[in-house]
């Protein structure tokens, strides 16, 4: 998998570019956001303690996204909105643990108001074989309304990370599995040579999208929001 120091992301409200260190600054002052914050105090749902999480792809610094969970929201809501957004290929079993691997095993029924406290800091696996870990932290509260009726909602998402073509340099769209699982090359093409690509031997090239798991188990996204 290639490292990449690109570390923007963009505003789930506004879909301004953002830095990745300057989330909930942004958050603070995002104009679109505070609209539907005001929207949200209106209406008749209690007010409740809301988590702001920061979830990160473990080894791949450029994959990361905050969320907004509700209290009551369990962790079973956040592994699905995980594989929905970043993870799914083929129903794994997945897992939640303070220190990963050897670590605790935190149940899926467990809420985020009974886990998430400040330092806390969780890790999740999917697919125990070709694993992908990422790291749940917790970043801050706030007292108010949800800004939907879902468990969650997504506050910013890192930019997609930009790939070169290995033929040509042109902004490459498509990766070769057969590069990556014969040749260990991260073998991504653009329109004109995926082409010409000789390789047909795992599959048609499958799409870039922007979720730390593509290349592996054969994901091939879609890398969307749940909602
Ligand atoms: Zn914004
Ligand atoms: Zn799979
Ligand atoms: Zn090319
Ligand atoms: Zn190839």
């Amino acid at each position: 998998m290639p490292r990449s120091k690109q570390t923007k992301g963009i505003c789930a409200f506004c879909g301004a570019e953002i830095g990745k260190g300057t989330v909930a600054k942004h958050l603070a002052r995002c104009e679109t956001r505070r609209a539907l914050l005001a929207q949200s105090e209106n209406e008749s749902r209690a007010a409740e303690t809301l988590y702001h999480l920061r979830v990160q792809a473990m080894g791949q610094n450029e994959f990361w996204l905050d969320v907004e969970a509700r209290g009551e929201s369990k962790l079973k809501d956040l592994d699905r909105y995980l594989r929905g957004i970043w993870l799914e290929c083929c129903g794994h079993l997945s897992r939640f643990s303070i220190g990963g691997w050897g670590g605790n095993e935190i149940p899926m029924s467990r809420q985020v108001q009974q886990i998430f406290r400040e330092g806390t800091a969780l890790v999740h696996i999917y697919d125990f074989g070709t694993s992908s870990e990422t790291m749940v932290k917790f970043v801050a509260t706030r007292r108010g309304k949800p800004t939907n009726t879902r468990p969650l909602a997504l506050l910013a998402r890192n930019v997609m990370p930009e790939a070169k073509c290995i033929e040509c340099d042109a902004a490459a769209l498509w990766l070769c599995n057969e590069c990556l699982i014969e040749d260990q090359v991260w073998g991504v093409l653009c329109q004109a040579h995926v082409q010409t690509h000789p390789h047909d031997n795992y599959g048609k090239p499958v799409r870039l999208v922007n979720s730390p798991r593509l290349g592996l188990c054969g994901y091939d996204g879609p890398a969307e929001p749940p909602y």
